[in-house]
């Protein structure tokens, strides 16, 4: 949309549709009481090289379009996205998922209990990091490959699909084989290189929104991987920076309902790394299920005093099953079934 200023002459408002001509959109002259504007329907980057805020007359120009496109809910699509993992569905509305198990996959032991125990109060699939994108180079960084091989165990002792996360492009090969699910980290979000890796490896994708991030810059990083011709994305609200410091991150619930008007891709909720506390987990669980979430991505520990990484927000694996029942109450006043 061309904004024109109160005065500009009926000769400048021609010489803008002249120019815009030129790039072959459609043009409406909207003639309004004090200001004309004029808006140009078709390619907007077209519109944007032709700098058409420089010439006399104009006031300023709006774009209308929305920034993010394929994963946009306007242009392409209609109906909501479902990713299917092994016969779990996430979105759609009728599911919801329930992602649980350890931040990190510390040793066999430790998790195939946090496995057995998730996946025995109806969790819809195992997460576990094998690659940890942590803060110091040194701090306990995973245990890596042999991780994804503990991980695959787990699979086949519960039946759980596998989310863990894809920290480099160097890994990509080894993830795809195990994952059933790539997770892209909060940190990594806007690393358009490894985005496209990702999206090239066949696998559905959680990609969680960066710490910093806006809404509009999480869903063009999912266009990122829609390009690839991945249409099996999910993403993933896991708390932002504020000034607010009492807890770990600010758990952006508006996000949600945001997204789900605006994007036809999944939304899952991970009230773990948001609140850092265990304590605040269940009521934000709760408050992600009655916004609208499309499941919830949950750190599960058997003994979090011990755990290597992310401890004090993990849930205690004895008390899961209670967790998943109230959650899944919450979930069904929606009208959804855990996944
Ligand atoms: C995680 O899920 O363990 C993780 C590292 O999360 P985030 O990328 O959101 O910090
Ligand atoms: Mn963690």
């Amino acid at each position: 949309m061309i904004v024109m200023t109160p005065g500009a002459s009926e000769a400048e408002v021609e010489a803008v549709k002249d120019r815009l001509a030129t790039t072959g959109v459609h043009v409406v002259v909207l003639p309004g009481e004090l200001t004309t504007a004029i808006g140009a329907i078709g390619d907007p980057e077209g519109v944007r090289e032709l700098g058409l805020e420089g010439m006399r007359g104009v006031d300023r120009v709006v774009p209308i379009s929305r920034p993010y496109k394929l994963a946009s809910s306007e242009l392409y699509h209609h109906e909501p996205t479902v990713v299917e993992v092994a016969g779990r569905r996430v979105g759609g509305g009728k599911t919801f998922a329930l992602i649980a198990g350890p931040c990190t996959v510390e040793s066999r032991e430790q998790t195939l209990e946090v496995a057995r125990a998730v996946a025995a109060a109806g969790a819809s699939m195992l997460r576990g990091g094998a690659f940890k994108p942590r803060t110091s180079p040194f701090a306990f960084q995973g245990l890596g490959r042999p991780a994804l091989e503990i991980l695959a165990e787990a699979r086949a002792e519960t039946g759980l699909p596998i989310v863990t996360e894809l920290l480099d492009a160097n890994h990509a090969d080894a993830i795809a084989e195990h994952a059933d699910v790539v997770q892209i980290g909060a940190r990594n979000m806007q690393n358009y290189a490894l985005l496209e890796v990702a999206g090239k490896l066949g696998r559905p994708v959680l990609l969680k929104r960066g710490l910093s991030s806006s809404l509009e810059e999480l869903l063009q990083a999912a266009d990122y991987v829609l390009k690839e011709g991945n249409e099996q994305v999910m993403l993933c609200e896991r708390g932002i920076r504020t000034f607010e410091t009492a807890t770990r991150f600010t758990l952006d619930l508006g996000a949600v309902p945001w997204l789900k008007l605006h994007t036809h891709l999944p939304v899952i909720v991970d009230p773990s790394h948001a609140a850092g506390d265990r304590r605040l987990v269940e009521p934000l669980s709760r408050a992600a299920a009655a916004v609208g979430a499309d499941g919830i991505l949950v750190e599960v520990a058997e003994d979090p005093e011990a755990a290597l990484c992310d401890g004090p927000q993990a849930l205690y694996a004895s008390s899961f099953a209670d967790y998943a029942r109230d959650v899944a109450a919450h979930a069904s006043l929606l009208g959804k079934t855990l996944a």
